[in-house]
C-alpha cells in the first residue's frame, strides 16, 4: 500500500525551506502521496528514506523507460483500471517488425513507412514509434540493421530479439539509446537475465501461460531485475483479452508484484486478415497493452489506431490547449484584420483552418482561457471584456498593425459595448458565431 501524505510528512526534515518548489513540507508531502511530485525534489531526505518512499509511492505497474536523449519512452506506470477513475498515463508504443531474413527491398519499404506515416492532429504528431528488430542468427547483419535504424529513425524505440551474440551486438549498436530485450522464456531465462543484468537493459519475459509468466517474473525479481515487460504468450484473442485484464487487475487491485509490469503484444499472431488485426490492435489500446506490434504499417489502419490512442491517453480532467499569443495566418501585414478566440485546442484548430482556407492574411489572437471554449470561458469569467482588453494591450498586437479594429466571436456580441470602454481607440467588430462563417467575413473585412 502507498503512504499517506501525513506518513510521508513524518519522514521529511520539516524545514519549510521551499527548495522543493512547494511552500511547505506538508504541501510537498501531499503532492508526493498523490504521485504529483518526486520525493527526490527535497534535497534533505536521507537516501534510504528516499528509496523507501519511492518504493511505497511507486505505481502498481512499474514505469519502464526505454530510448534516450530526446526520445525517452515510458511504458506502464498505470494506476487505475478505468480511464474515468483518473487517467491512463503512458500510451502504448505502436509499430511493426523488421527481421534480418527480409530482403533489402522489404527492409527499405518498412523503414520508409516509418518516415512517411506521420500526421499532425490538434498540434500533436501521430506516428509509429517502435520497431521490433529480429535476428535470425546473422549477428553482423543484425548489428548493421540496428545501426541503420538508429541513423534513419532516431525517434523510434527499439526492441531486440534473437540469439545472445546478436543481442549483444544490437545493444552495443544502440549506444546510449536503451532498447528493450525480448524475450526470456523458461529455456533461456538464465542467459537472457544475465545479459539484462550485465547491460542494464529492460527485459521481456515470455510465458506460455500466466502461471509460467508468474514463475519467470518471480525468478527475475529474485535476481534483482526490476525493469521488466511481460508477454503472456496468449494462444487466441479471447485468451489475450482475459490475460491482459487479469494482469492489470492483479497489479492494481491486489498489488500482485509479479504482474506489476507493462505488457507487450503482437496483434498479427491471431489472424492473417489485416482489418481484423487492426480491430484486435484497437482492443489492445484500450485493454491494456504497452507495446503493440503489427504485421505491417498501413495508413488506413494505423491512422485510426493512433487517433484512438491519442483520445484514450489524454487526461479527461485537462482540456487540450494551445499557447496564448499572436498567430500570423497567411502572412499578415500591418493592415491585416485582427481576430481573437480562446485557447481550447479544438476551437483554435477549427478557427485556424477556416482562416487558412480563406487565404486572407490575418492576425489570430489566442487568449488563455484554461482550455475552455468561448461561451464557457465567458461564463467562467475568463473571456470577458476586462480580460480580453488586458490581453490585447499586453500581447503586442498594437505594434504589429496600423489600424485599431478587432473582431470578437459572434457568441460574445453582448460584451461589445463593455469592450469598447475597456479598449478605447479600438473598434470592436462582431464576427460570425460559427467558424465556418469566417472566410466570407474575413474577405469582406479585408475588402473594406
Ligand atoms: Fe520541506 Fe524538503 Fe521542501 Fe524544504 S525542500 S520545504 S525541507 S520538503
Amino acid at each position: 500500500m502507498g503512504l499517506t501524505g501525513i506518513q510521508i510528512l513524518g519522514k521529511l526534515p520539516k524545514k519549510n525551506c521551499k527548495e522543493c518548489g512547494f511552500p511547505t513540507c506538508m504541501a510537498f508531502a501531499m503532492k508526493v502521496a498523490a504521485g504529483q511530485a518526486e520525493i527526490t525534489a527535497c534535497p534533505y531526505v536521507d537516501p534510504k528514506v528516499v528509496e523507501e518512499i519511492a518504493e511505497a509511492t511507486a505505481p502498481p505497474i512499474r514505469t519502464v523507460k526505454i530510448g534516450g536523449g530526446d526520445f525517452v519512452y515510458s511504458l506502464g506506470g498505470e494506476t487505475v483500471l478505468f480511464r474515468h477513475e483518473k487517467r491512463f498515463e503512458n500510451p502504448p508504443l505502436i509499430g511493426t517488425y523488421i527481421n534480418t531474413s527480409m530482403d533489402e527491398a522489404e527492409i527499405n519499404r518498412r523503414i520508409q513507412l516509418y518516415k512517411n506515416l506521420v500526421w499532425d492532429r490538434v498540434g500533436i504528431k501521430l506516428q509509429p514509434d517502435v520497431v521490433f528488430l529480429q535476428s535470425d542468427g546473422a549477428s553482423e547483419k543484425f548489428e548493421s540493421l540496428v545501426k541503420r535504424i538508429r541513423e534513419e529513425l532516431p525517434q523510434v524505440a527499439i526492441i531486440l530479439s534473437g540469439d545472445k551474440p546478436s543481442l549483444q551486438k544490437g545493444i552495443s549498436a544502440c549506444g546510449d539509446f536503451k532498447p528493450l530485450l525480448y524475450g526470456a522464456n523458461s529455456q533461456n531465462f538464465d542467459e537472457m537475465a544475465g545479459l539484462a543484468e550485465e547491460t542494464k537493459v529492460p527485459l521481456t519475459l515470455l510465458g506460455n501461460s500466466l502461471d509460467e509468466l508468474t514463475e519467470l517474473s518471480e525468478r527475475a525479481l529474485q535476481k534483482g531485475l526490476k525493469d521488466l515487460v511481460l508477454d503472456p504468450g496468449s494462444q487466441n484473442v479471447r485468451e489475450l483479452f482475459e490475460d491482459l485484464v487479469i494482469i492489470r487487475r492483479s497489479a492494481i487491485k491486489k498489488r500482485y508484484k509479479p504482474f506489476g509490469f507493462p505488457v507487450i503484444t503482437f496483434s498479427y499472431k491471431y489472424t492473417d486478415d489485416y482489418l481484423l488485426e487492426s480491430s484486435i490492435a484497437g482492443m489492445l489500446i484500450a485493454k491494456y497493452a504497452s507495446v503493440i506490434i503489427l504485421s505491417d504499417l498501413r495508413a488506413e489502419s494505423l491512422f485510426n489506431l493512433l487517433v484512438e490512442r491519442m483520445n484514450i491517453f489524454t487526461d479527461p480532467q485537462k482540456p487540450l490547449v494551445v499557447e496564448e499569443g499572436i498567430y500570423p495566418v497567411n502572412g499578415p501585414d500591418e493592415y491585416s484584420p485582427v481576430i481573437i478566440t480562446c485557447n481550447f485546442a479544438l476551437t483554435y484548430f477549427i478557427v485556424n483552418g477556416e482562416v487558412e482556407g480563406s487565404r486572407v492574411p490575418t492576425w489570430l489572437l489566442i487568449k488563455n482561457t484554461d482550455g475552455l471554449s468561448v461561451l464557457t470561458a465567458w461564463a467562467a469569467g475568463k473571456f470577458g471584456a476586462d480580460s480580453i482588453a488586458e490581453f490585447v494591450k499586453k500581447c503586442g498586437i498594437e505594434g504589429k498593425v496600423k489600424h485599431r479594429k478587432i473582431s470578437i466571436p459572434g457568441y460574445l456580441a453582448g460584451i461589445k459595448g463593455e469592450l469598447e470602454e475597456e479598449l478605447p481607440g479600438w473598434e470592436i467588430i462582431v464576427g460570425p458565431r460559427e467558424a465556418s462563417g469566417l472566410p466570407a467575413f474575413l474577405k469582406k473585412l479585408s475588402a473594406e
